[in-house]
Protein backbone atom coordinates (compact mmCIF):
# COMPACT_ATOMS: atom_id res chain seq x y z
CA UNK A 1 0.00 0.00 0.00
CA UNK A 2 2.69 2.38 0.63
CA UNK A 3 3.18 3.05 -3.21
CA UNK A 4 -0.40 3.85 -3.43
CA UNK A 5 -0.28 6.31 -0.33
CA UNK A 6 2.73 7.79 -1.65
CA UNK A 7 1.06 8.33 -5.30
CA UNK A 8 -2.04 9.90 -3.35
CA UNK A 9 0.26 12.05 -1.26
CA UNK A 10 2.15 13.18 -4.91
CA UNK A 11 -1.37 14.09 -6.23
CA UNK A 12 -2.94 16.24 -2.80
CA UNK A 13 0.33 17.67 -3.28
CA UNK A 14 0.64 18.61 -6.83
CA UNK A 15 -3.61 19.58 -7.30
CA UNK A 16 -5.09 22.62 -5.42
CA UNK A 17 -8.83 21.27 -6.97
CA UNK A 18 -9.82 18.35 -4.83
CA UNK A 19 -12.83 17.45 -4.33
CA UNK A 20 -13.66 14.63 -1.85
CA UNK A 21 -16.96 12.79 -2.20
CA UNK A 22 -17.91 10.07 0.81
CA UNK A 23 -20.18 7.48 2.56
CA UNK A 24 -20.82 5.48 5.29
CA UNK A 25 -17.22 3.96 5.37
CA UNK A 26 -15.89 7.41 6.70
CA UNK A 27 -17.97 7.55 9.60
CA UNK A 28 -17.76 3.67 10.16
CA UNK A 29 -13.95 4.20 11.77
CA UNK A 30 -15.84 6.59 13.88
CA UNK A 31 -18.16 3.80 15.52
CA UNK A 32 -21.46 5.18 13.79
CA UNK A 33 -22.78 2.02 12.08
CA UNK A 34 -22.75 1.46 8.24
CA UNK A 35 -26.48 1.09 7.23
CA UNK A 36 -25.17 -1.41 4.48
CA UNK A 37 -22.13 -3.40 5.74
CA UNK A 38 -23.04 -6.82 6.86
CA UNK A 39 -22.70 -5.93 10.89
CA UNK A 40 -24.71 -2.33 9.20
CA UNK A 41 -28.10 -1.03 10.70
CA UNK A 42 -29.81 -3.19 8.04
CA UNK A 43 -29.09 -6.37 9.42
CA UNK A 44 -30.46 -5.57 12.92
CA UNK A 45 -33.35 -6.93 14.44
CA UNK A 46 -36.37 -4.59 14.12
CA UNK A 47 -40.26 -4.66 14.04
CA UNK A 48 -39.57 -3.73 10.77
CA UNK A 49 -37.07 -3.51 8.23
CA UNK A 50 -34.96 -0.10 8.93
CA UNK A 51 -36.22 0.44 4.86
CA UNK A 52 -39.59 0.57 5.64
CA UNK A 53 -38.83 2.56 9.24
CA UNK A 54 -37.11 5.59 7.14
CA UNK A 55 -39.56 5.76 4.97
CA UNK A 56 -41.93 9.02 4.01
CA UNK A 57 -44.84 7.00 4.04
CA UNK A 58 -43.83 5.43 7.63
CA UNK A 59 -42.73 8.26 8.53
CA UNK A 60 -46.11 10.07 8.23
CA UNK A 61 -48.14 7.12 9.82
CA UNK A 62 -46.76 5.94 12.46
CA UNK A 63 -44.28 8.85 13.93
CA UNK A 64 -44.23 6.74 16.90
CA UNK A 65 -42.24 3.78 15.77
CA UNK A 66 -40.39 6.21 13.41
CA UNK A 67 -38.53 7.93 16.44
CA UNK A 68 -38.45 4.97 18.51
CA UNK A 69 -35.57 3.42 15.56
CA UNK A 70 -34.86 6.90 15.16
CA UNK A 71 -33.66 8.09 18.57
CA UNK A 72 -32.34 4.46 19.28
CA UNK A 73 -30.01 4.02 16.23
CA UNK A 74 -29.85 7.45 14.29
CA UNK A 75 -28.96 10.28 16.99
CA UNK A 76 -25.94 8.81 17.87
CA UNK A 77 -23.70 11.89 20.21
CA UNK A 78 -20.94 10.16 21.22
CA UNK A 79 -18.69 9.74 18.02
CA UNK A 80 -16.22 11.91 17.07
CA UNK A 81 -14.56 12.77 14.04
CA UNK A 82 -11.30 10.15 12.71
CA UNK A 83 -8.42 11.01 10.83
CA UNK A 84 -10.18 11.15 7.40
CA UNK A 85 -12.59 14.13 9.01
CA UNK A 86 -9.90 15.42 10.36
CA UNK A 87 -7.66 15.88 7.09
CA UNK A 88 -9.94 16.28 5.04
CA UNK A 89 -10.59 19.50 7.52
CA UNK A 90 -7.38 20.29 7.01
CA UNK A 91 -6.87 19.82 3.08
CA UNK A 92 -9.74 22.84 2.98
CA UNK A 93 -7.87 25.22 4.81
CA UNK A 94 -4.68 24.42 3.23
CA UNK A 95 -6.71 25.69 -0.59
CA UNK A 96 -6.55 22.10 -1.52
CA UNK A 97 -9.85 20.96 -1.37
CA UNK A 98 -13.15 22.95 -2.40
CA UNK A 99 -15.67 20.56 -1.20
CA UNK A 100 -16.95 17.41 0.58
CA UNK A 101 -19.87 16.04 -0.82
CA UNK A 102 -21.01 13.73 1.75
CA UNK A 103 -23.93 10.80 1.92
CA UNK A 104 -23.46 11.18 5.78
CA UNK A 105 -25.96 12.66 8.16
CA UNK A 106 -23.92 12.80 11.11
CA UNK A 107 -22.31 16.46 11.18
CA UNK A 108 -18.77 14.56 11.71
CA UNK A 109 -17.15 16.74 8.70
CA UNK A 110 -18.00 19.89 10.61
CA UNK A 111 -16.92 18.87 13.85
CA UNK A 112 -13.37 18.39 12.07
CA UNK A 113 -14.31 22.31 10.76
CA UNK A 114 -14.73 21.37 7.37
CA UNK A 115 -16.46 24.29 5.78
CA UNK A 116 -18.27 23.35 2.74
CA UNK A 117 -19.73 20.30 2.93
CA UNK A 118 -22.46 19.36 0.97
CA UNK A 119 -24.87 16.93 2.71
CA UNK A 120 -26.92 14.68 -0.32
CA UNK A 121 -29.03 13.21 2.20
CA UNK A 122 -29.59 15.68 4.90
CA UNK A 123 -28.69 16.16 8.64
CA UNK A 124 -30.18 14.45 11.64
CA UNK A 125 -28.34 18.31 12.95
CA UNK A 126 -31.50 20.05 11.13
CA UNK A 127 -34.88 19.77 12.30
CA UNK A 128 -38.08 21.61 11.19
CA UNK A 129 -41.81 21.36 13.19
CA UNK A 130 -43.76 20.50 10.09
CA UNK A 131 -46.68 22.90 11.43
CA UNK A 132 -44.83 26.68 12.03
CA UNK A 133 -41.42 25.81 10.66
CA UNK A 134 -39.32 26.18 13.50
CA UNK A 135 -36.29 24.60 14.14
CA UNK A 136 -34.82 22.43 16.75
CA UNK A 137 -31.19 21.55 17.38
CA UNK A 138 -29.76 17.97 17.75
CA UNK A 139 -30.10 17.96 21.42
CA UNK A 140 -34.00 19.02 21.50
CA UNK A 141 -34.10 15.77 19.50
CA UNK A 142 -31.83 13.51 22.05
CA UNK A 143 -34.25 14.69 24.85
CA UNK A 144 -37.63 14.11 23.35
CA UNK A 145 -39.29 11.31 24.97
CA UNK A 146 -41.58 10.05 22.43
CA UNK A 147 -42.31 11.78 19.05
CA UNK A 148 -40.99 14.66 19.24
CA UNK A 149 -43.37 18.01 19.35
CA UNK A 150 -42.43 21.45 18.89
CA UNK A 151 -43.36 24.40 21.46
CA UNK A 152 -46.48 24.89 18.86
CA UNK A 153 -47.71 21.18 19.72
CA UNK A 154 -46.27 20.37 16.07
CA UNK A 155 -44.07 17.23 14.88
CA UNK A 156 -40.78 17.83 14.42
CA UNK A 157 -39.46 16.24 10.92
CA UNK A 158 -35.25 15.64 10.80
CA UNK A 159 -33.84 17.36 7.97
CA UNK A 160 -32.55 13.97 6.74
CA UNK A 161 -33.87 12.69 3.06
CA UNK A 162 -36.13 9.74 3.81
CA UNK A 163 -36.70 6.82 0.80
CA UNK A 164 -39.26 8.18 -1.46
CA UNK A 165 -38.49 11.64 -1.03
CA UNK A 166 -36.19 13.66 -3.27
CA UNK A 167 -32.59 15.29 -2.74
CA UNK A 168 -32.64 18.92 -2.19
CA UNK A 169 -31.86 20.67 -5.75
CA UNK A 170 -29.50 23.16 -4.39
CA UNK A 171 -27.26 20.44 -2.79
CA UNK A 172 -27.38 18.54 -6.31
CA UNK A 173 -26.47 21.69 -7.93
CA UNK A 174 -23.71 22.58 -5.61
CA UNK A 175 -22.25 19.07 -6.03
CA UNK A 176 -22.53 18.81 -9.59
CA UNK A 177 -20.83 22.50 -9.74
CA UNK A 178 -17.83 20.69 -7.79
CA UNK A 179 -17.42 17.70 -9.37
CA UNK A 180 -16.98 18.87 -12.35
CA UNK A 181 -14.51 21.71 -11.94
CA UNK A 182 -12.29 19.62 -9.82
CA UNK A 183 -9.22 18.23 -10.94
CA UNK A 184 -8.77 15.39 -8.72
CA UNK A 185 -11.98 13.30 -7.18
CA UNK A 186 -11.01 11.42 -4.41
CA UNK A 187 -14.60 9.31 -3.70
CA UNK A 188 -13.57 7.03 -0.04
CA UNK A 189 -15.74 4.69 1.93
CA UNK A 190 -18.53 4.51 -0.29
CA UNK A 191 -20.01 1.52 -2.58
CA UNK A 192 -21.73 3.69 -5.02
CA UNK A 193 -24.93 1.41 -4.70
CA UNK A 194 -27.11 4.40 -3.48
CA UNK A 195 -28.78 6.69 -6.07
CA UNK A 196 -28.89 9.15 -7.31
CA UNK A 197 -26.18 10.09 -4.84
CA UNK A 198 -23.50 7.47 -6.56
CA UNK A 199 -24.65 9.30 -10.39
CA UNK A 200 -23.13 12.42 -9.72
CA UNK A 201 -19.60 11.85 -10.08
CA UNK A 202 -20.65 10.91 -13.70
CA UNK A 203 -19.69 14.41 -13.88
CA UNK A 204 -16.25 14.27 -13.04
CA UNK A 205 -13.81 15.51 -15.94
CA UNK A 206 -10.81 16.24 -14.30
CA UNK A 207 -7.34 14.88 -14.32
CA UNK A 208 -7.38 12.02 -12.06
CA UNK A 209 -9.72 9.47 -10.14
CA UNK A 210 -9.08 8.26 -6.56
CA UNK A 211 -11.02 5.64 -5.35
CA UNK A 212 -10.58 4.27 -1.61
CA UNK A 213 -13.03 1.57 -0.21
CA UNK A 214 -11.94 -1.35 1.50
CA UNK A 215 -14.43 -3.54 -0.76
CA UNK A 216 -15.01 -2.92 -4.44
CA UNK A 217 -16.76 -0.59 -6.47
CA UNK A 218 -18.54 -0.10 -9.56
CA UNK A 219 -16.05 2.73 -10.64
CA UNK A 220 -12.60 0.50 -9.27
CA UNK A 221 -11.74 -0.05 -13.36
CA UNK A 222 -12.12 4.38 -14.06
CA UNK A 223 -10.25 4.71 -11.14
CA UNK A 224 -6.10 5.85 -11.65
CA UNK A 225 -5.39 5.37 -8.01
CA UNK A 226 -7.03 2.47 -6.22
CA UNK A 227 -6.51 1.85 -2.78
CA UNK A 228 -8.61 -1.16 -0.94
CA UNK A 229 -8.22 0.14 2.74
CA UNK A 230 -9.88 2.12 5.53
CA UNK A 231 -10.06 5.44 4.88
CA UNK A 232 -8.97 6.84 8.08
CA UNK A 233 -5.97 4.72 7.80
CA UNK A 234 -5.20 6.06 4.44
CA UNK A 235 -5.41 9.66 5.22
CA UNK A 236 -4.11 9.57 8.82
CA UNK A 237 -0.83 8.90 6.63
CA UNK A 238 -1.36 12.39 4.02
CA UNK A 239 1.01 15.25 5.17
CA UNK A 240 -0.75 18.51 4.50
CA UNK A 241 1.75 21.31 3.57
ZN1 LIG B 1 -43.95 24.56 15.54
Amino acid sequence: MEKEIARLQELIDQYDNIVFFGGAGVSTESGIPDFRSQDGLYNQKYDYPPETILSHTFFMRHPDEFYKFYQDKMLCDTAKPNAAHLKLAELEQAGKLKAVITQNIDNLHQMAGSKNVLELHGSVYRNYCMKCGRFHDFHYMKNAKGVPRCECGGIIKPDVVLYEEGLDNDTINASVRAIANAQVLIIGGTSLAVYPAAGLIDYFRGDHLVVINKSSTPRDGYADLLIKEPIGKVFSQIIVR
